[in-house]
């Protein structure tokens, strides 16, 4: 199929794009990496009157390493930029261990990882991540105004987000990774490249005497939002880590989600898949955490 007529606009600054946002609203759709809404378009899922193309907006290209150690990423950052980014396994390796898993090479190539969060896929990657690491979104308008959004806040429902219609998400600011933190990052899908059925993100940070200094489980793919296990993760900061407390919490983690249900699995597969993911990626973060002490 072909997609329903749109007016198309390229703006190439960032101003430029909030006024026409501004000037559209719900009759407006950005258009990024394409890799999602290009479908939506073709199979008439998606019909906006207009659609704005920020690829030629230079100034949403950008990476940086502050010397707080915060990864700041403008929204025209590519999947692949990342994956390719020698600096990232030491400076942010969960974001590393996940990002190879998203999708295909050719569409990560293409695909912002701005869009991925718009989107909010339910099982998608980047959600899950920046929701295990507590980051900050940043959503522009016209005429100055900007706002920023706690990942926790973002994520509103499936496909569901906080950005309003005449809003472009502009910034993706993720926290300084605590060195002495250990990762896990499990997930399971039939296919290599397909999104997950379930997935499970992990920090943790380990005392020497084995007590837990802080702890982070996100869960993908489970509900219709990306979830931090909080239960598992309270039980977690007041236990001593062994292989005990890793199947209670993993336990903690399946007993607190409402799994969704649809074709690819039921919800008690997805719990079932829950508790495993958690045990095994809080079991490989545990070593990781304790190696490096
Ligand atoms: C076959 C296939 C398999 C896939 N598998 C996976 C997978 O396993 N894991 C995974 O995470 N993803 C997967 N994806 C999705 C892919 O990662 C996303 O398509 C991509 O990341 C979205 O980014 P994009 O730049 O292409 O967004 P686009 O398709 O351009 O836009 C997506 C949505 O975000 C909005 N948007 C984009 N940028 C902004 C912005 N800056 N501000 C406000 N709104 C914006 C658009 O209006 C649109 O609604 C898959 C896609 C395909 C086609």
């Amino acid at each position: 199929m072909k997609p329903a007529p749109f007016q198309y606009f390229a703006p190439e600054t960032v101003d430029e794009a909030l006024g026409l946002l501004a000037q559209y609203g719900l009759d407006g759709k950005v258009i990024a990496g394409g890799q999602t809404l290009g479908p939506l378009l073709n199979m008439r899922m998606a019909t906006p009157d207009v659609l704005i193309d920020i690829n030629r907006i230079q100034a949403l290209n950008y990476q940086r390493y502050e010397s707080d150690g915060r990864l700041i990423l403008g929204a025209l950052t590519r999947q692949s930029t990342m994956e390719d980014d020698p600096r990232l396994p030491g400076a942010q390796p969960l974001i590393a261990a996940a990002e190879p898993e998203v999708a295909h090479r050719a569409i990560r190539n293409r695909g912002t990882i701005a869009g991925s969060l718009a989107h909010a896929d339910p099982a998608a990657e980047w959600p899950g991540l920046v929701t295990a690491l507590d980051a900050e979104l940043v959503l522009r308008r016209h005429g100055g105004a900007s706002r920023t959004v706690a990942a926790k806040d973002f994520f509103q429902g499936a496909l569901t987000t906080a950005i309003e219609p005449e809003e472009l998400l502009t910034e993706i600011r993720i926290p300084r990774w605590n060195p002495s933190s250990g990762w896990g990052f499990q997930e399971f899908n039939r296919r290599h490249g397909d999104f997950a059925l379930a997935g499970a993100m992990v920090r943790l940070d380990v005392a020497v005497d084995g007590g837990c200094r802080d702890a982070a489980i996100a869960l993908i793919g489970v509900e219709e939002t990306p979830t931090r296990a909080h239960a598992a993760e309270e039980f977690l900061r007041s236990a001593k880590v062994d292989d005990a407390a890793l199947k209670e919490a993993a336990s903690r983690a399946a007993a607190q989600v409402t799994p969704l249900a649809d074709i690819h699995a039921s919800a008690d597969y997805r719990r079932s898949l829950t508790r495993e993911l958690v045990y095994r990626a809080l079991t490989d973060a545990s070593a990781r955490a304790t190696a490096i002490q």
